[in-house]
């Protein structure tokens, strides 16, 4: 079936009219910002909304990359919920605090798609093989979500609450996504995919902080390894307090293939899964590091 079900449709004039939109619509109504996940799922009849709320009027207020840099570097990226893929791509000054956006939009689908489709759609959408959700969780991101009694901020490792679902509630938008820029930090991106735009077979993003030649803190986001975008708590440990070393990445590698739950399927085979897991680790922890000593963008 490749024609949606009827549907009612209305163009929101400002975040708190979506808001109220979907608090009086219920669940039947969904919000579409790029549409690129969610009409292919209203073709295959996996969603059959009867409201969409179209929030691409909102860009003055909900697209937007922001960058507060203190005197020591340290700070926040800013970015709103309908920021473009393609916008991700193209920013320079998020490339230099943030190489692995750069590292990500690259890889992720074709210029189509990233001209429509928006972080927040991205990390809505919630599906395990998503790029941006890894990222985010790479850098220890939060989501800003908002509902008419107020705003809440949730970090993205309390974002995903299962595959296809999230902590944004029926009635709620996520509005802004924001990082923390800590000083002598690194990330960097890697993806094996079938061919060029595809989605991953395995991902998996690193971000690291560095004091002189020692790793204070790093984090690992995965992708297609199981049913959510996973972080690793146990790769963080073993990092912490360690000079970088080929030995140090092959330990974290390896936690990132026993920490994942791969599965078989037309993308490849769970063991093939837990090996890219373990190689794409050691790939971006290794680059992060490169990064974190020389501060240098992506290119
Ligand atoms: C051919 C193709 C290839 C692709 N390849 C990749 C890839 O390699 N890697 C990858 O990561 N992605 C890939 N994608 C997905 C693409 O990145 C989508 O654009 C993205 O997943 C969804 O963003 P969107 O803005 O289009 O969301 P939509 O489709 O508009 O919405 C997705 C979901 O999020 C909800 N939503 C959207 N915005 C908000 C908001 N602000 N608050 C609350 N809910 C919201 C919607 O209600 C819906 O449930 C691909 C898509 C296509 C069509």
């Amino acid at each position: 079936m490749q024609v949606p079900a009827p549907f009612e449709y209305e163009r929101a004039t400002s975040a708190a009219h979506a808001i109220s939109l979907l608090e009086r619509l219920g669940t039947h109504a969904r919000v579409i910002a790029g549409g690129h996940s969610l009409l292919p799922m209203m073709k295959l009849r996996l969603a059959q909304p009867e409201y969409l709320i179209d929030i691409n009027d909102l860009a003055g207020e909900l697209s937007y990359i922001r960058i507060e840099r203190g005197p020591d570097g340290s700070g926040t990226v800013r970015i709103g919920a309908l920021t473009r893929h393609r916008d991700l791509l193209d920013h320079d000054e998020l490339s230099e605090v943030c190489p692995i956006f750069r590292d990500a939009e690259r890889v992720i689908a074709d210029p189509l798609v990233r001209n429509r489709g928006t972080l927040g759609g991205s990390l809505c959408q919630a599906d395990p093989s998503e790029d941006l959700s890894a990222v985010c969780t790479a850098l220890a991101a939060s989501c800003v979500i908002r509902g008419s009694r107020g705003e809440r901020v949730v970090p993205m490792d309390d974002f995903h609450r299962g595959p296809y679902e999230t902590a944004v509630g029926p009635a709620e938008l996520l509005i802004e996504v924001r990082v923390p820029i800590r000083p002598n930090g690194g990330s960097a991106y890697e993806k094996v995919d079938r061919r060029a735009g595809d989605w991953a077979i395995v991902s998996a993003g690193a971000a690291v902080w560095l004091a002189g030649d020692v790793i204070t803190d790093a984090r690992v986001g995965l992708a297609a390894v199981g049913p959510n975008t996973t972080g690793i708590g146990p790769i963080s440990d073993a990092l912490r307090g360690q000079p970088p070393s080929e030995e140090l990445y092959a330990a974290a590698g390896a936690l990132a293939a026993v920490n994942g739950q791969p599965v078989t399927d037309m993308r490849g085979h769970a063991d093939y899964k837990r090996h890219l897991a373990d190689e794409l680790t050691r790939r971006a922890l290794r680059r992060a590091v490169a990064r974190a000593r020389t501060m240098e963008p992506a290119r």
